[in-house]
């Protein structure tokens, strides 16, 4: 069965089948609520809309992170999140470790390496993983430079991810550079909270070749020219931006403005953890809502598979 009569089938089972990216997960939170639950013995609530990030972290404080606790509790993360890509047929997957994480392993980024190979190897060896380093605007530029040397070190990780304070992410261009010689794919979370403005902004100073949600840039005819003749790919998470207040539905979602505008959009999970909406069904979504035709959809699934 094609994707088109999966989509139009509503044929749950048969979408999963189908090969799709996810390119904007981040690896702490891509899991599957029942996997953890069944693991845990605990219920994870339906979660809320939320009104801005800190509302959702509290929730996630609440209602997640207390059924995952230390190295076990990490380890189980990363396992969800390599099922759960498995077994929605992600077949490209990038997926970001923030840095910190090498906590877990008594700061040896050696030993974290190390297991995420083994978690992916074990769980979910016919994917492409592209492992991503994801920083916190948190920490200083400088430290941040300081934070990652052993990351790079490990020649394993292919992309890096800024998230945190949207209004601060121009300021990490000398980072960037260097990022940009060692040959990773450049990303950051910008226009989902911030204006179209900042994103093209965010994009010349850091010379990024894909923006985490970019949203915003919808609401500027001239930076979605500027993103559509630069070819910058937006890897955009339909519910999450419904969840977190950023658009009223999918029938609203600027996606379709974005997409009828000639930018390279992709549909990813994001935290599926929180949101519980895998990659196939934010297609569903997309397709019940009629935002997209299933020609439109199939053809914007191909984009995520490179
Ligand atoms: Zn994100």
């Amino acid at each position: 069965m094609t994707f088109i009569e999966a989509l139009k089938n509503h044929d749950v089972e048969q979408m999963k089948e189908i090969p799709k990216g996810d390119l904007h997960n981040h690896i702490t939170r891509g899991g599957n609520k029942k996997y953890i639950e069944k693991w845990s013995g605990k219920t994870i609530p339906n979660c809320p809309k939320f009104n801005s990030l800190d509302e959702m972290n509290d929730w996630n404080q609440k209602h997640i992170k207390p059924l995952l606790q230390g190295r076990e509790g990490y380890e189980k993360r990363l396992e969800a999140s390599f099922v759960q890509a498995q077994m929605d047929g992600v077949k490209v997957l990038h997926m970001s470790v923030s840095l910190g994480e090498e906590l877990f392993y008594n700061n040896s980024v050696e030993v974290l390496v190390k297991n995420l190979k083994r978690i992916h190897h074990t769980y979910a060896p016919d994917i492409k993983f592209v492992p991503e380093i994801a920083g916190c605007t948190c920490m200083n530029p400088d430290e941040m430079d300081y934070r990652l040397d052993p990351f790079l070190d490990q020649s394993y990780f292919e992309s890096f991810d800024l998230y945190g304070d949207e209004y601060a992410v121009p300021s990490y261009t000398k980072l960037y550079k260097k990022l940009r010689s060692k040959g990773l794919i450049l990303k950051a979370h910008v226009g989902e909270f911030g204006s179209a403005e900042l994103v093209r902004e965010a994009v010349e100073a850091l010379e990024l070749d894909h923006v985490q949600h970019g949203i915003a840039a919808s609401t500027s005819n001239e930076v979605m020219t500027y993103l559509r003749d630069n070819h910058i790919q937006l890897n955009i998470c339909p519910s999450s931006n419904v969840l977190l207040n950023r658009t009223k539905d999918y029938k609203s979602h600027p996606i379709k403005k974005l997409y009828d505008n000639g930018i390279k959009v992709t549909i990813n999970s994001d935290d599926m953890l929180i949101f519980d909406q895998s990659v196939s069904d934010e297609y569903f979504n997309l397709y019940h809502a009629g935002v997209f035709s299933p020609e439109e959809l199939n053809d914007i699934r191909k984009n995520s598979l490179f």
